[in-house]
């Protein structure tokens, strides 16, 4: 189910009304790789992944996996036949059921075994480290628990990429840094191809086999955390990323 080569995004254009927020988007994304979207408050990147994952329609380019195509504006695959999973910032966990039901429940959709699906829950559970929370609701786990119960409900489906939008951002400091280092060590582990969005520089540069620097829905530069840091590209990256004024 997971395997393919690349997701491909070419010549990717969105508009709202006159305005241009995505402008020739072009990035081609290898299996299992991590890539982070790196830019200010509203230079495109949620507008991006919406666009990657289907949820709003675009205006001009097209998303490929290898020769699936997803989207080219004519033929559209819907978000829930992807297979692509998603965290956003406010995790939207369902607080009437408890931890183990919010996980299971994507499988119970797909009608799995009820042995089968525990299974699943549990060892995903396990590697967000939340084992003994699965009886717990949403409401009795803190902030940074609570984003676990996401991403363990997120990687539970086994998705071929999975979108992440922000999604330490309403925890506090410390606890970012806590988290930054399960998400690498989760995609260590599991390998899913991994698409990120931060406005955060520490957290892109940490996480990350690539980061896409974009502002104004254009990008600035694509590298790898070392090229970006040690050779910006232009002046808008060198400032955002803050090694010269
Ligand atoms: P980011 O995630 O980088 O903060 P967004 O992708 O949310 O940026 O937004 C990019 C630009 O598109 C911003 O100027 C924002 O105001 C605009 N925008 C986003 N969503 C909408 C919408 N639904 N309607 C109109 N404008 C939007
Ligand atoms: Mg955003």
């Amino acid at each position: 189910m997971r395997e393919f080569k690349e997701l491909r995004i070419t010549g990717l254009n969105k508009y709202y009304g006159n305005k241009k927020v995505v402008d020739n988007f072009n990035l081609t994304i290898k299996n299992g790789e991590f890539v982070t979207l790196l830019g200010p408050s509203g230079s495109g990147k949620s507008t991006v992944l919406n666009c990657i994952a289907g949820l709003i329609p675009i205006d001009g380019g097209s998303i490929y996996i290898d020769d699936e195509c997803l989207d080219d504006g004519k033929n559209f695959v819907p978000p829930e036949k992807r297979n692509f999973g998603m965290v956003f910032q406010n995790y939207a966990l369902f607080p009437h059921l408890s931890v183990f039901d919010n996980v299971a429940f994507g499988l119970r959709l797909r009608k799995l075994p009820k042995e089968v699906i525990k299974e699943k829950v549990i060892s995903a559970l396990r590697m967000v480290h939340l084992e003994e929370h699965v009886n717990k609701y949403p409401r009795q786990l803190s902030g940074g628990e609570q984003q676990r119960v996401a991403l363990a409900r997120c990687i539970v489906m086994e998705p071929r990429v999975m979108l992440l939008d922000e999604p330490l951002s309403n925890l506090d400091a410390l606890l970012r840094i806590e988290m930054r280092y399960e998400l690498k060590a989760l995609h260590e582990r599991l390998k899913i191809t991994t698409i990120y969005v931060t406005h955060d520089q520490q957290e892109a540069l940490a996480l990350s086999d690539r980061i896409v620097v974009l502002n104004k829905g254009k990008i600035q530069q694509i590298g790898t955390p070392e090229e970006i840091y040690s050779y910006p590209s232009n002046l808008f990256v060198a400032n955002f990323l803050g090694f010269r004024n």
